[in-house]
């Protein structure tokens, strides 16, 4: 049945969760925003006044979380270039524009999919540890693990950023467009300056560690110290700089002489929380191509990106436990259909928190967390109307303790696809919003290495995840690529989140291929996650930063769940997914999350 037909059927009942306001397509996102009101759940909207609104276009597409990224993505589209070289292009714009989110002081991860050959791809740049880090990295002198806010701020989180050396390998293979091109819009939007953002703006105020750093302080507030407002045309002179030397000399020119020493010592010399990164571990960097995971997921084929993230391996476990259960037949965001996700998911976390961690340090069971005997035996155990509570890894091994970030704040997905039919999906980030919070040459220093688990033990067994030197700490990032039966790509997506990034992205493949609903409605569907506790629902919120006002929440299911024995919370979910569907004619239809401030362009 064709997704436009299907998404009519839809009970109304069941989307009642989601609507519209002020939908509007301007290029600029909404004047000052007076927050993210959250509404009594009184108030929660009724009215399911669905519609979709995705943008479709002919021959290219990018969907990304902000104006002037996706516009300059557009450009280098247009000229001819492929998806890697406006994915190129779209990161040099975040870097200045969503500084909180990602930028070439932080990681990703890249999936490829080429239209000539079919071939899926996966680059990683993730950050890796310093090599004179040890275990004990984030332990406090008593032994006890240090508190988040203790070792977050400051040098000592801070990885060693794989930004550009991942997308300098995905440019060997795959550009078209010449390197030095790519950096030129987003220098010239530097000097230029670009309006703040409303969430730019809630973010720099929200954030009482951002002015300690010189440099920050500097770029994000006025000279009386105030966060810069909403519409402030901002300049990044220094990042045009970085970025100028970056297309000149190729990448190199970051990871070695004067900006990977500016770097190093940033971390080394910070006053109150030093780390250990040397200029021999920047040199050192290097971006790994890797085997990505793909999955049946009823007639397609679902492609994530391996470990270090868990993000893949995560998601093709719930499609694969889920693949059990007859999902068409129920109700999107029905009860029944939630309880399943959320204890399919609960299942796959278990076996995630204990064995994903970096592949070349940490021995991951891979093949055995994905077989699908495996994963129908691990099935078995749903009951439909009682939940597990907290589920135990089914595989024996090793332990691994972890962190269960929610995100919301930082991390960027985008995904392009270009005239000839190439695929990218990347999420990128700088782990907390603003990274370490260190500003060093206009960008920003991530502090992922707080994605390892603080404690190097557990029981006395080692744990997969502890910090080791040159190791990447895991992470949940899930750029996805859905293959159709034929083979070809059919869907591209991804999202920020935090370990809810899996949840977030699973619920949106279950939407567009059991629920047959378009990008921009897969998008729309209201958030759930399960991460092995609680099951978490959206609350009733207003996402006030999108061209389109929505309010949003899935708060309406908590009754039904605690009757089967979940423990539910709320919390706002600020996902921010950004797909788009290659649709069977060829043609183009994109989606950009409104909880965020991102867009659809193509054409
Ligand atoms: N650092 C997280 C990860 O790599 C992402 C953080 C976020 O999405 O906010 O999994």
């Amino acid at each position: 049945m064709q997704a436009a037909a299907r998404a009519r059927l839809i009970p109304r009942r069941a989307l009642f969760a989601l609507t519209f306001f002020a939908a509007g397509c301007s290029q600029t996102p909404t004047p000052p925003a007076p927050g993210a009101p959250d509404l009594p759940e009184s108030d929660a909207p009724a009215p399911p006044s669905f519609r979709t609104d995705a943008r479709t276009a002919e021959t290219y597409m990018v969907s990304a979380a902000h104006p002037v990224a996706a516009r300059i993505g557009e450009r280098i589209l247009a000229d001819g270039g492929s998806a890697v070289d406006a994915a190129v292009a779209v990161q040099a714009a975040l870097t200045l524009v969503e500084p909180q989110s990602s930028g070439i002081g932080g990681g990703a991860f890249m999936l490829h999919y080429a239209a000539d050959t079919g071939e899926v791809r996966a680059y990683d740049g993730r950050e890796t540890a310093p090599a004179a880090v040890t275990p004990e990295l984030f332990l406090k002198p008593d032994g006890s693990p240090m508190g988040f806010r203790e070792a977050v701020g400051g040098g000592r989180a801070v990885g060693v950023p794989g930004v550009l050396r991942m997308l300098e390998r995905a440019h060997d293979a795959h550009g078209r467009t010449p390197w030095r091109a790519l950096f030129r819009p987003a220098i010239d939007r530097a000097r230029d300056g670009f309006r703040v953002t409303p969430r730019l703006h809630r973010l720099i105020k929200g954030d009482a560690a951002l002015r300690a750093d010189p440099a920050a302080r500097e770029h994000f507030f006025t000279e009386s110290g105030e966060p810069l407002p909403v519409g402030h045309r901002l300049t990044n002179p220094a990042l045009a700089d970085t970025l100028q030397t970056v297309a000149r000399r190729g990448a190199a020119a970051f990871y070695e002489g004067p900006i990977a020493g500016d770097i190093a010592r940033t971390v080394r010399r910070h006053p109150s929380n030093p780390g250990k990164m040397t200029r021999d571990d920047l040199s050192d960097y290097a971006a790994k191509q890797r085997e990505p995971v793909c999955v049946p997921y009823r007639e397609h084929r679902v492609c994530g990106m391996p470990p270090p993230t868990s993000g893949g391996a995560t998601v093709a476990q719930i499609l694969g436990i889920l693949s059990r259960f007859d999902m068409r037949a129920t109700e999107p965001m029905s009860p029944r259909a939630v309880h399943r996700i959320a204890e399919a998911s609960r299942l796959a976390f278990a076996d995630r928190n204990r064995f994903l961690a970096d592949p070349d340090f940490a021995q991951v069971p891979l093949a055995g967390l994905l077989d699908p005997a495996y994963l129908r035996q691990r099935a078995r155990r749903i009951d439909p109307d009682t939940s597990l509570g907290r589920a135990e890894p089914g595989l024996t091994g090793r332990q691994a303790a972890h962190r269960q970030s929610a995100g919301g704040r930082s991390t960027t997905h985008f995904s392009i696809v270009d005239t000839q039919g190439n695929v990218v999906a990347m999420t990128s980030s700088v782990e907390q919003a603003f990274g370490a919070h260190l500003m060093v040459r206009g960008f920003m220093l991530n502090n992922q290495l707080t994605d390892f688990s603080f404690r190097p033990r557990i029981d006395g067994r080692p744990v997969a995840n502890r910090v080791e030197p040159g190791k990447r700490p895991r992470s949940s990032m899930a750029p996805t690529i859905v293959l159709g039966p034929e083979g070809a790509a059919r869907h591209a997506l991804g999202s920020p989140g935090g370990s809810r990034i899996i949840g977030y992205t699973a619920l949106r493949v279950i939407g567009l291929l059991d629920w047959g609903l378009d990008m921009q409605q897969a998008i729309n569907l209201p958030n759930m996650t399960n991460r092995n506790g609680p099951t978490t629902l959206e609350k009733p919120w207003h996402a006030p930063y999108n061209r389109n006002t929505v309010a949003t929440t899935a708060a309406g299911l908590a009754g039904e769940l605690e009757r089967r024995g979940h423990t539910v919370e709320r919390a706002r979910m600020t996902s921010g997914v950004h797909g788009i569907t290659i649709r069977p004619d060829g043609t183009l239809a994109g989606g950009a999350d409104p909880r965020r401030e991102g867009m659809v362009l193509g054409k």
